[in-house]
């Protein structure tokens, strides 16, 4: 039996106990009384908050902040919930009037909409959370005036919101939660701790919403406004009880999980816009009675917006632009031989296709040099390999150097022998420019005791293409393969040219 199963088997009788209890003392007019109702009304949302304080604290992912965000919306509500008791059971205050009580059920909802609008796997710029955490503020300072129609901390009695207004301004909240947390839910990973995260919190906020709901209902109808309670205790029984029974944290199978779909990026990038939209829905909400809060704070909205996007432009720019320079230099990086750092086979061969091209329609000459090391596995055997490699690292640099031209290019043709593009170069001068070669790999004094004397030498075999008319340049690089042949057959330490004639 998995653990999951056991948490299970642990956890639902006494969720299922407590609210048949809540039941019977909710249904049954011989135990309906105002003391049991709080008794019930507090005992589930405080559990609801240990529970999920518990999970903030024992999360060690990026879910963490969004579990403290859910654990602060609970807590006002239970400090919205005690003062309830305190209004009803001791200052027996008139069910009409708007409360403190009543601005913590609606407040509540700040930090969840705080944790619905923050980008998918919890990535929210400082910034951004300092901007939203002071559209959060404003939110709930425009709450309080909407529902109490004063200024907090004055004293001057304003005329609270009538009690049906103030039901369905919680209804229009609890909508609007209820719609952002399926539309997240529908956006996210499935199996990833965000999707735990936001199946509980959708869960929680869809029964809430109705359950709430419908209490208010039957509260503003009863005469007595009393109302069932266990229909506002159940989603938070529900809630403590889903997230006891998580499936632990931490499998990340994240690089196996597809990409995501159009709409649920959608979603993902849209999801802060739910502070704006509620900001400015607030902000006309209290417009006609106090003007300049309103004003403020649909201008602020807006405003917040303005930057958001902004921001996220320049971000977007420079990412582009960090791209390009990432992808101009893994292009130059695949142009290049990994020891030498000139041109690499694949280099040469792309050079060789366009010259060659546009030899032929220019009528220019085009050359091209082949150099082979002399005896270089001697080199390799006498001194070993990675003195070899330093030495082909001198040669190449050398022969670039006697190859200087813009257009000449030298490249590693592979293991030890390079080669030379020279465009617009006639065959004398190209069999100067291998002599130049051959003369630059000398002075460079690599020893190298063999038959020809002590130092590195190389071949040369050269070829130079005059008027020819063909379609690929292979002819050219037999040609040369050729004359280098012979360079060695004829003693070494040798250049050699040859030309391609119409
Ligand atoms: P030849 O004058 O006939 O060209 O004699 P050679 O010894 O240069 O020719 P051979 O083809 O017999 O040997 C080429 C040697 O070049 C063998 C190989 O170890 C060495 N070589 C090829 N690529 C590299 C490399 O990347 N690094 C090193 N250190 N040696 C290499
Ligand atoms: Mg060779
Ligand atoms: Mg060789």
């Amino acid at each position: 039996m998995s653990s999951r199963a056991v948490t299970l088997g642990r956890v639902l009788p006494p969720a299922v106990v407590f609210l048949i209890a809540d039941g019977a003392f909710s249904f049954l007019p011989s135990l309906r009384s105002e003391p049991s109702s709080y008794f019930f009304g507090l005992a589930a949302p405080l559990l609801a908050l240990a529970v999920c304080g518990w999970k903030a604290w024992t999360t060690r992912n990026p879910t963490r902040n969004l579990w403290w965000l859910y654990t602060a919306g609970l807590a006002i509500w239970n400090v919205g919930m005690m003062l309830s008791a305190r209004e009803d059971l001791l200052q027996h205050f008139p069910f009409e009037i708007a409360s403190l009580a009543d601005f913590n059920y609606f407040f509540y909802g700040i930090p969840i909409l705080f944790a619905l609008s923050t980008p998918a796997e919890g990535k929210r710029s400082s910034l951004f959370t300092w901007l939203d955490g002071v559209q959060a503020l404003f939110a709930g300072y425009l709450t309080y005036i909407a529902i109490f129609d004063r200024l907090p901390f004055t004293t001057s009695s304003g005329a609270p919101i009538s009690i049906g207004l103030l039901v369905l301004t919680y209804n229009l909240e609890n909508v609007a939660l209820a719609i952002g947390s399926i539309l997240r839910l529908l956006a996210t990973k499935k199996g990833g701790e965000e999707r735990h995260f936001f199946a509980t919190l959708c869960a929680f906020l869809v029964s809430y919403g109705i359950g709430v709901g419908i209490y208010n209902k039957m509260a503003l109808d009863a005469a007595d406004h009393m109302a069932p309670n266990v229909l506002t205790d159940a989603p938070f029984v529900l809630l403590a009880y889903l997230i006891l029974t998580l499936p632990p944290d931490g499998k990340k199978s994240q690089s196996l999980t597809p990409a995501k779909t159009r709409a649920a990026l959608f979603i993902d990038l849209s999801s802060p816009v739910f502070f704006t939209a509620a900001l400015l829905t607030l902000g006309l909400m209290v417009l006609r009675e106090h003007f300049y809060s309103g004003i403020v704070a649909i201008d602020f909205a807006l405003a917040v917006y303005g930057v958001r996007t902004t921001l996220l432009q320049i971000r977007f720019r420079q990412a582009q632009t960090a791209l390009q320079s990432a992808r101009d230099r893994l292009e130059e990086l695949s142009l290049q031989d990994g020891l030498t750092g000139i041109a690499n086979r694949r280099n040469f061969d792309r050079t060789l296709e366009a010259e060659w091209h546009r030899a032929t329609r220019t009528h220019q000459p085009l050359s091209l040099l082949l150099i082979d090391l002399d005896f270089f596995k001697n080199v390799n055997d006498e001194h070993g390999h990675p003195y070899g490699d330093r030495c082909l690292v001198e040669v190449a640099h050398a022969l670039r150097s006697a190859a200087a031209r813009s257009g000449d290019l030298v490249a590693r043709y592979g293991g030890e022998e390079f080669a030379a593009i020279l465009p617009g170069t006639t065959s004398e001068a190209a069999n100067t420019i291998a002599e130049r070669m051959r003369q630059a790999v000398l002075d460079l004094q690599i020893p190298n005791q063999t038959e020809l004397g002590r130092f590195v030498s190389v071949s040369i075999g050269g070829c130079t293409a005059d008027g020819v008319d063909e379609s690929s340049p292979a002819r050219l690089i037999e040609a040369a393969d050729q004359t280098l042949y012979k360079a060695k057959q004829w003693g070494r330490d040798r250049t050699e040219h040859t030309s391609l004639q119409a």
